[in-house]
């Protein structure tokens, strides 16, 4: 079974949150705040699935509590239902404005409550899921090239703080063309499967991110990794792919599956571009073909400003 959903009530009369509470505990996890500040502290901490704001609150109000909830990354997906005495259409248009889902009006009616809780999840649960898709090879599993460029804005400009070092690394494999002349076109794609699960077992931080960059072409991001751990990371790739066995008679390099690697490595600064790393990366991994294949090349470089 799946994990249970955490809902954040925010309300400054404890009885209502109690109410709430009685209404979907069994199917929720919950938690509550009595005010806004409270409620957007709680919610940094706990990234709730969904909010229950109450819009009359002394201090912050609810339409500010959402107005500052749409402007942070982190929780602007979270849906917002407002809870309201007023039954008023333009405080219902205010919040809707604002950004959030769904109006519940006091007195609670729990049936009306459980129900609109259980749809925004359910949606915001599909939304995920897409956003998922999206980022996702379809064949392998892997992050795709648009989840790439994502990622390497992000670490670049987090690494840039504490100046440490960033590495990609590029592979690909080696006569691929002929693979598939000879063996078809399902066993390149088992192949390209098989070399993804291989890249799997060879890079393993948390932090590591790895992308089908095209079709017989692999990326790895590598936060907080230097030139040495880079050229490390590099050859564990390049020998999970050996050590996979798979046949290419009409390799010139070997009897077996290779790839070619190319590395770059730079230590992140402040205002440097991020599209740099793919670039120098790529350049190493043509120098691998050109010398013969099933090799690793690597460069550590001086990025530029943007
Ligand atoms: P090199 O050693 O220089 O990398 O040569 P190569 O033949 O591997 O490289 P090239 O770029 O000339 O050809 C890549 C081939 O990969 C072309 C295409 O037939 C094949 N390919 C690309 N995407 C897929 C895919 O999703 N599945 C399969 N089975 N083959 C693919
Ligand atoms: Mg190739
Ligand atoms: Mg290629």
């Amino acid at each position: 079974m799946s994990k249970k959903s955490t809902l954040l009530i925010v309300d400054d009369e404890v009885a209502n949150i109690e109410i709430m509470n009685a209404v979907l505990e069994a199917q929720y996890e919950i938690c509550f705040a009595t005010s806004g500040e409270e409620a957007l502290e709680l919610a940094r901490d706990v990234l709730p699935d969904l909010i229950l704001l109450d819009v009359l609150m002394p201090g912050m109000d609810g339409y500010q509590v959402c107005d500052v909830l749409k402007r942070d990354p982190l929780l602007a997906d979270v849906p917002v239902i407002f809870i309201t005495g007023l039954d008023d259409q333009d405080a219902e248009q205010r919040g809707l404005a604002l950004g959030a889902m769904d109006y519940v009006t006091k007195p609670i009616r729990p049936v009306s409550l459980r129900a609109k809780v259980a749809n925004h999840i359910e949606m915001k649960r599909m939304r995920d899921t897409l956003a998922e898709l999206a980022v996702t090879d379809a064949l392998t599993g892997l992050n795709n090239r648009r989840k790439m460029d994502d990622v390497l804005r992000h670490q670049v400009s987090q690494l840039a703080r504490t100046r440490d070092w960033l590495s990609v690394v590029m592979i690909d494999i080696d006569f691929f063309k002929l693979f598939n002349d000879t063996y078809g076109h399902p066993e390149g794609d088992r192949c390209i499967t098989m070399v993804a699960s291989a890249l799997n077992r060879a890079v393993h931080r948390a932090a590591d991110v790895k992308v089908r960059y095209g079709g017989e072409e692999f990326a790895c991001i590598l936060p907080q990794t230097d030139p040495q751990g880079a050229i490390q990371v590099a050859h564990d790739i390049k020998r999970q792919v050996e050590m996979l066995h798979i046949p290419h008679e009409k390799s010139t390099v070997s009897p077996y599956v290779t790839v070619s690697v190319g590395v770059a490595s730079a230590l992140c600064r402040p205002s440097i571009r991020h599209d740099e790393w793919v670039r120098h990366a790529d350049r190493q991994l043509y120098i691998s073909k050109q010398n013969g294949r099933d090799r690793i090349s690597a460069v550590s470089f001086e990025p530029e400003t943007a």
